[in-house]
């Protein structure tokens, strides 16, 4: 397995909209590893979702495991959300958008219909931090950033406090 590198916000590659997968290519060995190196990822960030977009793959599939112990590794190819209900706010960060977190308001409960990283088609009802995620994954893959929905004022002091922290890193 291996470690990704992960694009950071802002990055322009990270507003091209993914490419639906072909299913007939998830036997492909490469694809399966990518799934894999994701999750791993992940994990080490530590994060709870990584979308292939993040990782300078254009096609429309995510990872997702919100559990504390990584027992429910999810595997979203070509997800589509077929029902929303309600409201939730949840302060939201990124792999992308490293050291920032803002409250964003997003459906509260969801029904996301896939395939699994066999190709099996699955439906899953998510509520709390699972619908947070799933909906915030979805929106890589359509080019769209957490800081979207700040201020344009906000966004920019986002923009501002990662382009210093960048450098500082580099100067260390
Ligand atoms: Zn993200």
């Amino acid at each position: 397995m291996a470690m990704l590198p992960i694009l950071e916000f802002p990055d322009p590659r990270l507003r091209i909209k993914a490419a639906p997968v072909d299913a007939a290519r998830l036997a492909d060995a490469w694809l399966q590893q990518l799934f894999d190196d994701m999750f791993e990822t992940m994990y080490d960030a530590p994060g709870i979702g990584l979308a292939a977009s993040q990782v300078d793959v254009h096609q429309r599939f995510m990872v997702i495991d919100v559990t504390d112990d990584k027992s429910r590794p999810l595997v979203f190819v070509n997800p589509q959300i077929t029902t929303r209900q309600g409201e939730q706010v949840y302060q939201e960060g990124c792999l992308s958008v490293p050291g920032i977190y803002a409250d964003v308001t997003r459906s509260d409960s969801i029904t996301v219909e896939a395939l699994d990283r066999h190709g099996q088609p699955f439906t899953l009802e998510a509520d709390g931090v699972l619908a947070v995620c799933v909906q915030h994954e979805m929106d890589h893959l359509d080019g769209k950033l957490f800081v979207d929905y700040l201020s344009p004022l906000k966004r920019e002091m986002v923009r501002k406090k990662l382009a210093k922290a960048r450098k500082q890193t580099s100067a260390a």
